[in-house]
């Protein structure tokens, strides 16, 4: 095959009237047209990027433009070339600030057939604004298997034969050799068997370690037969409009992280504290929500002990100070030696309790990496693994249905698992569907164990039962998962430090309330750890990146104008409001623990209320009321979802 190259113009046309860029901005997206096997480079200008600021918030409005259909009414799938599959970086990314190399994925997933966003770090944004890159817009669909190669100016798609079947850590040695480039030189981001499969539930993984894993973005990568990104370290400079300023501010945040106590646990020990502390609330998932009572001692679950008992190393992202991110070597049993990512709390939620692996924390390590490599969003497999053990536990899949038995806790049978899902094997391409679709159709009363929410999203790898500010969040959110928590110094818009956890109406309030603070942060081009900040200094940070002035109050407003246009796109794809609920298990009543007898189904619909009418939607049809939207500067969003009534 060909190559298709780019030679991207080192100077741009300045159109005339156009102003000087913003500071830490290329002023350019990569746009690549897989069907035409086309890349060129797409100038945008500062007023845009004002309005945009990247990440998410320049995702959500290339999808609002470039997949409706039916003249604005419909939406493409997830599986239509005309979706668009945004990789995109933000101001700060290549810039010296923690967590510096952000990337968001944007696009329509497969999970929810929705929009999504969702953050990974590595190398990747700051290798790509190197190379002269605020984003890369990918639309069409190969015929035959490529990779994007960009090494500043030139832009390749090329032959990815060689790497089709390999899983993604596979794929990124692969890449290393073929490029003879190792470690942070060269950036990949790519899908392992899951994504070629169009698992629906499949991530994008890249740098050893680093998903972006929420909606099965994997499977639209697959769709497209992109096999990987590949991003050569580029040699392009960025400006920050006041270097002093930005060093300074970045210093703060830096202080901030290893001091204040909300975030001193996370500099110290990444998210690893997360098992303890949540099972002290009732909120790790244990054995597919079936219990909330730990059947072993938890001092072993302790952050220092986890990392203790692996000999690791830093394995931190581009510029960042964090100790976070490890990789450790197995100490015992079947796959002593061998190397893997540290989990995250997630991983040892999803590929641990979640499946009632407890005690063998080395088989966890293990098996949350092969998901990685397989590429596997962690959450969703808990809650497919969990389910499967507890439906065969109960009879309601046989041994024969599955091939197998599976047992709570059997690592090497969830071993099997992801081998089966990521290649579509016997049972395994049910399964591959994702909880809801394979729970739908084996129907009750498997069905009512499993996990999900009715628009088909996977929820963190938390017991939210006892989390109900998540639930809401999950379940109303426009983006597949979270969209406005995990709350950080809520003061600061104007929402009390602690609410009642267990008052349906108070939770409501407070989750519209902190609305916006995400989606600022995943439009920045930094890791959401390292914006755990006050908005006071990521404002600074940024100001001092671009040379705006914006303020706190700003970054809200920003917030929920990205929410508001992602909510259309969601309608669009016909997530109306009755599918806003989650499924019989996943609203259940805990029946132990401390969130015991916390009923969240009796106060649902108050919640749900509460919440549409804080953020300003209309209850029965979900959209956005036109006095919200013209609040928030979206006069031409109101137009066209209210036309005449706007
Ligand atoms: S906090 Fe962790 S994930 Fe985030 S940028 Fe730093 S090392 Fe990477």
């Amino acid at each position: 095959m060909t190559p298709a190259t780019v030679q991207a113009p080192s100077k741009k046309k300045t159109p005339s009237g156009a102003r000087e860029l913003p500071g830490a901005y290329t002023g350019k997206l990569l746009r690549v047209d897989l069907t035409k096997k086309k890349c060129w480079a797409e100038s945008w200008g500062p007023d845009d990027m004002r309005e945009l600021i990247g990440g998410v918030g320049l995702g959500a409005m290339i999808l609002y433009r470039e997949t409706a259909t039916r003249g604005g009414k419909g939406n493409v799938s997830w599986d239509h070339p005309d979706n668009r599959l945004i990789l995109a970086t933000g101001p700060m990314a290549g810039l010296p600030a923690w967590g510096s190399s952000g990337l968001t994925v944007v696009t329509i997933g497969a999970g929810t057939n929705g929009p999504t966003s969702t953050q990974a770090n590595g190398f990747f944004g700051t290798n790509l604004k190197y190379s002269g890159y605020d984003a890369i817009v990918v639309q069409g669909q190969s015929r035959d298997w490529v990779y994007l190669y960009i090494n500043d100016d030139v832009v390749q798609l090329r032959d990815a034969k060689f790497l089709v079947g390999k899983d993604t850590w596979q794929t990124q040695d692969a890449l290393h050799e073929a490029t003879g480039l190792a470690g942070h030189q060269l950036s990949v981001y790519s899908i392992g068997p899951a994504g070629e499969s169009l698992v629906r539930f499949a991530a994008i993984q890249g740098d050893y370690g680093h998903v972006a894993s929420k909606n099965g973005c994997g499977a639209v990568m697959g769709r497209k037969k992109l096999k990987a990104v590949a991003i050569v370290r580029g040699t392009k400079s960025l400006r920050a409009a006041d270097a002093r300023g930005l060093v300074q501010a970045a210093d703060d945040i830096g202080f901030d992280l290893r001091t204040d106590p909300s975030a001193k646990s996370l500099y110290e020990y990444g998210t690893l504290p997360g098992v303890v502390n949540l099972s002290r609330l009732g909120a790790l998932p244990i054995k597919n929500y079936t219990t909330n009572v730990p059947s072993i001692d938890m001092s072993q679950w302790e952050a220092p002990k986890l990392r203790e008992g692996f000999d690791h190393r830093g394995h931190q992202c581009s510029a960042c100070g964090m100790h976070h991110c490890h990789m450790s070597v197995i100490r015992k049993g079947d796959h002593k030696g061998s190397i893997v990512d540290e989990p995250e709390y997630e991983g040892w939620s999803g590929a641990g309790w979640a499946i009632g692996a407890v005690s063998d924390v080395d088989g966890v390590a293990w098996l949350n990496t092969e998901l990685d490599k397989a590429c596997l969003d962690v959450n969703e497999f808990g809650w497919i693994c969990g389910w499967v053990m507890e439906c065969q536990e109960k009879g309601y899949i046989t041994e024969a249905q599955l091939g197998f038995r599976l047992t709570w806790g059997d690592i090497k049978g969830a071993a099997r698992l992801i081998q089966m899902i990521s290649r579509r094997q016997g049972f395994g391409d049910l399964l591959a569907e994702g909880v809801k679709r394979a729970a739908e159709k084996l129907g009750s009363p498997a069905k009512d164990c499993a996990i999900y929410t009715e628009r088909g999203a996977a929820p963190r790898g938390h017991d939210h039962r006892a989390r109900w500010d998540e639930m809401l969040d999950t379940c109303t959110s426009g983006t597949g998962t979270l969209e406005s928590g995990v709350p950080v110094h809520p003061t600061e818009v104007g929402q009390p430090a602690r609410i009642n956890t267990f008052d349906g109406e108070a939770v409501a309030k407070f989750i519209a309330g902190i609305r916006g603070r995400r989606n600022f942060e995943d439009s920045l081009g930094m890791c959401i750890f390292t914006t755990r900040t006050r908005l006071e200094n990521l404002c600074r940070a940024l100001n001092a990146a671009t040379g705006w002035d914006v303020t706190v109050p700003e970054t809200v407003r920003f917030g929920r104008r990205t929410a508001a246009i992602l909510r259309v796109v969601s309608l669009r794809s016909g997530h109306t409001p009755d599918l806003e609920r989650p499924s019989t298990r996943y609203g259940s009543t805990p029946v132990d623990g401390p969130a015991k007898g916390q009923a969240v189904g009796e106060q649902w619909e108050k919640m749900v209320d509460t919440w549409y009418r804080e953020v300003g939607y209309d209850r029965k049809t979900g959209k956005p009321l036109p006095a919200t939207l013209k609040a928030l500067g979206l006069d031409w969003l109101a137009r066209d979802l209210w036309g005449k009534k706007a």
